[in-house]
């Protein structure tokens, strides 16, 4: 592969930043990685562990130069560092950020971009529960989407060169509207996450069993529910606020459908369940036929290194 961005800024050293800059070097996709961090520990952490070629103590010296700067910190701090780096891009760089949410962080940041500066919004939908500078790792995108979602009118030139980037982290690229992405999103992975982090605060609620029996005898169900609900506390708060409207309508949906299911136990009815059951099956194996998961048994976790799970 050869190199796509002669300088490449990353603001925020966390998990995806880590995995972008270990999947830039694995392809050698940017001739110079420079990083930042807003805590000297992060800046001191990543330095020591050689993730960048170059650490800067502020975001004024991280994007002088770059013809790449990515926001990699939480959704709601988007804006704010936004508003930081603008005085300091360099003509005709791109403005690029990997936020779970996409409509928000366009209103946020979009106003900051000078012009003669592009933005292209990202969302690479891989991740795990860890965070911080030493969770990164090179494979955290091989085959798993990255979506753009680049306002109507972004030059195109600019989207195609991303695209690239992306491709040669080992990813699937995609691009969607942005509105379109979060109601996408709220679907697959920001009600789930809310569920699993309720049905945990469930069951830690029943203190008496959380000692013993709930952790103890937690089957794959209630284990990937802790798995999920151990994702970083900022992120997933800022998730929410930043995605209300959409997350609001599906988890309407979410609990009508509860209610429906608990009508249907409550009455003895056998073939809403099944019928329901047998229909939610078939969406499992169209996953794994995507590619998106494997069919072993335990999903293949008894062999994984690491187990996914997206923003
Ligand atoms: P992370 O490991 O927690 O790292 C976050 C980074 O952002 C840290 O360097 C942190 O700095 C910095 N930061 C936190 N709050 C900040 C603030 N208010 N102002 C400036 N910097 C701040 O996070 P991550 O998992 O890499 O997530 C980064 C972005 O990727 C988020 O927008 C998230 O939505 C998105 N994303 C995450 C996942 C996932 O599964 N984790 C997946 C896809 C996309 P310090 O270390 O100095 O505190």
């Amino acid at each position: 592969m050869s190199v796509i961005y002669n300088r490449v800024a990353l603001i925020g050293l966390g998990l995806i930043a880590g995995s972008m800059a270990h999947a830039m070097r694995r392809a050698g996709l940017a001739g110079e990685i420079v990083g930042t961090a807003r805590s000297p520990q992060t800046r001191a952490i990543a330095a020591d562990i050689g993730l960048c070629d170059r650490i800067t103590a502020t975001v004024a010296e991280a994007v002088q130069g770059a013809d790449l700067v990515v926001l990699c910190v939480p959704p709601g701090a988007m804006g704010a560092v936004a508003a930081e780096i603008a005085p300091h891009l360099a003509q005709g760089a791109t403005v690029s950020d990997v936020g779970s949410v996409k409509r928000d962080v366009i209103t946020q940041v979009g106003p900051h971009i000078p012009a003669g500066v592009h933005f292209v919004p990202a969302h690479p939908l891989a991740g795990t529960e860890h965070s911080g500078p030493r969770a990164g790792f090179a494979e955290l995108f091989d085959n798993r989407y990255v979506l753009l979602t680049p306002e109507p009118g972004t030059d195109a030139a600019a989207v195609a060169r991303l695209r690239a980037l992306w491709e040669g982290c080992g990813a699937r690229v995609e691009e969607m509207d942005a509105d379109h992405h979060d109601l996408v999103l709220a679907v697959t992975s920001h009600t789930p996450h809310l569920i699993a982090y309720t049905m945990v605060g469930v069951a830690d609620d029943l203190r008496r069993v959380t000692d013993s029996e709930v952790i103890k005898y937690s089957a794959a169900g209630f284990r990937d529910f802790t798995r999920i609900a151990a994702s970083d506390p900022t992120m997933w708060r800022d998730v929410f606020l930043t995605n209300k409207d959409a997350t609001l309508e599906i988890l309407g949906r979410f609990t009508e459908e509860l209610f429906a299911l608990q009508r249907a136990i409550r009455r003895g009815d056998g073939d809403h369940l099944h019928a329901y059951f047998t229909r939610t099956r078939a969406i499992r194996r169209g996953i794994i036929e995507a590619g998106q998961d494997t069919d072993a048994p335990d999903f293949g976790r008894m062999k994984a290194k690491r187990e996914p799970a997206e923003g």
